[in-house]
């Protein structure tokens, strides 16, 4: 794509992180100073980092918004992301300390729509650092915060919001203060029964459903495996769900077509869509696992 057809959103910029601290096992939030951004990006949106100055690694790594950060008249001044370390780019990453520079493009994708009409209840199922868009989105149908162009609210737009927050071991749930003070209906599942329930984060769902808790809006974020069988139960119950995807990616905007994946059409055909630009949210329907 020639820099005269990329949008604005795609055009590499420096800014200064303003703090980098660890929030739980591997895992860091990462503020960075940068108004613009604090001003557009919107939940379910993210940003590009290049955790390297130079050309090493080349490729930037994709983060969601975790939240945005107000000074003292509400105005938008700065953006969190919180990441886990996994390889090269976020062990590079969370070498960085405040003050240091770092590029970055954003912000990129299309965000989640709004809450459901009937202003009834919305589960969120988070897997392992797939809890990061939820806080964010949690505020916005919470009607606590707005982003991007949303108008300001007053109220809220659902009537509870339920994240069921899943993770391999109590030590690596970050947030959890966080979407308690937010209002967010908390409940956790680990691998090794460390904290919460033990076993998978969807039967905790299952269970409620099973009780006759009927959720207007389902949405999920989190390894493959488990987006499969939430988009399962969605299916099951006939409730509306969305799930954001994080295939690795390279550009962010559209033109290397290395986060295709399969979707399925409305008239029964799959075509490969960009997750960058065509997601990364996507209606569970038509995600072809
Ligand atoms: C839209 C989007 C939003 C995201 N938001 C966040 C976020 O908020 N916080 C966060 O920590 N991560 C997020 N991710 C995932 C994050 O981009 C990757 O974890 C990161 O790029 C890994 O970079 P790395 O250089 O450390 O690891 P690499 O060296 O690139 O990979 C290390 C190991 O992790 C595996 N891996 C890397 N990326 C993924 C992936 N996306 N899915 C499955 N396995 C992977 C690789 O196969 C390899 O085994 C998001 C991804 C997308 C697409």
């Amino acid at each position: 794509m020639s820099e005269a057809l990329a949008p604005a959103c795609a055009a590499q910029r420096t800014v200064t992180i303003l703090a980098n601290e660890p929030v739980a096992k591997d895992t860091y939030k990462i503020t960075l100073d940068d108004p613009m951004l604090a001003s557009q990006i919107t939940p379910g949106q993210f940003v590009m980092v290049r955790a390297g100055l130079g050309n090493d690694p080349l490729l930037g790594r994709p983060f969601a918004l975790f939240d945005v950060v107000r000074d003292s008249t509400g105005t938008p001044v700065a953006v969190e992301l919180v990441y886990l370390v996994l390889g090269r780019g976020t062990a590079e990453l969370s070498r960085k300390r405040a003050g240091e520079p770092l590029p970055i493009w954003g912000p990129l994708g299309n965000g989640f729509s709004g809450p459901p009409v009937d202003g009834g209840d919305v589960g969120f199922v988070a897997g392992g650092i797939g809890f990061t868009p939820f806080l964010a989105l949690g505020k916005w149908w919470r009607g606590t915060a707005s982003y991007g162009a949303q108008g300001q609210h007053t109220g809220s737009l659902v009537s509870l919001a339920r994240l069921y927050y899943g993770a391999r071991s109590a030590n690596l749930f970050a947030g959890l203060n966080d979407f308690a003070h937010a209002g967010l209906d908390v409940r956790t599942a680990t691998d090794d029964g460390s904290l919460g329930h033990h076993g998978f984060v969807t039967d905790l769902l299952k269970a409620d459903l099973q009780a006759g808790w009927r959720p207007s809006k389902l949405v999920g974020c989190g390894p493959a495996p488990m987006l499969k069988v939430l988009a399962g139960i969605a299916h099951q119950y006939q409730i509306p769900c969305d799930l954001s995807l994080e295939n690795h990616m390279a550009c962010g905007f559209g033109a290397c077509f290395s986060c295709v994946t399969p979707i399925r059409e409305p008239d029964g055909t799959t075509d490969l869509k960009r997750v960058c630009v065509e997601g990364p949210v996507f209606d569970s329907r038509c995600v072809v696992f």
